[in-house]
């Protein structure tokens, strides 16, 4: 019997200067927490009465986890599932680089059990699977396409953030580079917060039509959308200088709460251990699930 559809919801934990890339090689651990300012501790308990009962998947930052041990602690507590989105913000797609976020992260990872990886930028490298199952992991969810595909790489389950349906055929496999050809020929990656930014109404009217199709269609947000980021000198300054950025730092609680009054939502992990439980297979690469053409 097919699971019930729902939407995968989840939130990348991070401090809003991940969102640019020139605080990337900034190394100094006190600095990095200055620069967040308590922000991703006090925007935690709002951002979870915005989620009310609703469950979901929270993929930290594993910086965050050393500044404020508790900020882990209150996401397992409030019943959500608790995922690791990178030790620290930046892109990361070198296989030596992720192992070493991984022993950064070793401690609390352990501690609470993570079975769930969510690359920054959603882009992940071939290599990275075996590694995130020699460390534990069972899915990652750290490339685009379109919702009802769940990719198998090794032991390690893919579940896409999710596009439209391209009118072209296509071939799927982990990993997958999105790019502006894809969008072309008619995917549109609307689970990508960036997307609810620019059209936040029609991605709802997106994901009802996904969901009266059967499909579990899987979406990102990100704490300083739902929670305004204190006003500062040099976040105006990094605006103004990255103007393109800007749909990420649209207040999207008001989406957030329209999306929970209307459609059912759950973690990544509660889906995936759903969904083997019904299927007794999987072929080993990609498969379109029924519903997808
Ligand atoms: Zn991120």
């Amino acid at each position: 019997m097919p699971i019930a559809p729902r939407v995968l919801l989840s939130i990348d934990y991070e401090p809003w200067f991940a969102l640019f890339r020139h605080y990337d090689g900034l190394s100094d651990p006190d600095q990095r927490r200055a620069l967040d300012g308590g922000f991703t501790l006090r925007a935690l308990d709002p951002i979870l009465e915005q989620l009310g009962n609703a469950k979901a998947s929270v993929f930290l930052v594993g910086e965050i986890a050393g500044w404020y041990p508790e900020v882990p602690q209150k996401i397992v507590a409030a019943g959500h599932e608790l995922g690791l989105h990178c030790h620290i913000h930046r892109p990361l797609k070198n296989v030596d680089e992720l192992a070493q976020d991984l022993r950064a992260s070793a401690h609390w990872l352990r501690q609470y059990n993570v079975r769930g990886y969510r690359a920054p930028m959603v882009g992940i490298s071939e290599a990275a699977y075996p590694l995130l199952e020699a460390n534990g992991f069972i899915y990652s969810s750290s490339m685009y396409a379109p919702a009802g595909l769940l990719l198998q790489r090794g032991n390690v389950w893919e579940i896409p953030v999710s596009t439209t349906n391209p009118r072209i055929h296509a071939q799927y496999a982990a990993p997958r580079d999105f790019t502006f050809k894809l969008l072309l020929h008619g995917e549109f990656p609307y689970g990508s917060s960036f997307s609810i930014g620019l059209v936040g109404g029609q991605i709802l009217r997106i994901i009802e039509r996904e969901l009266k199709r059967g499909l579990s269609p899987s979406i990102i947000l990100h704490p300083y959308e739902l929670v305004k980021p204190p006003a500062s000198a040099r976040l105006t300054r990094d605006l103004v200088l990255h103007p393109h950025l800007l749909p990420f730092l649209r207040d999207k609680s008001g989406f957030l709460k329209t999306l929970l009054r209307n459609f059912p939502v759950s973690p990544l992990g509660m889906y995936l251990d759903e969904m083997l439980k019904t299927r007794v297979s999987y072929l080993p690469y990609a498969e379109r699930p029924e519903g997808v053409t």
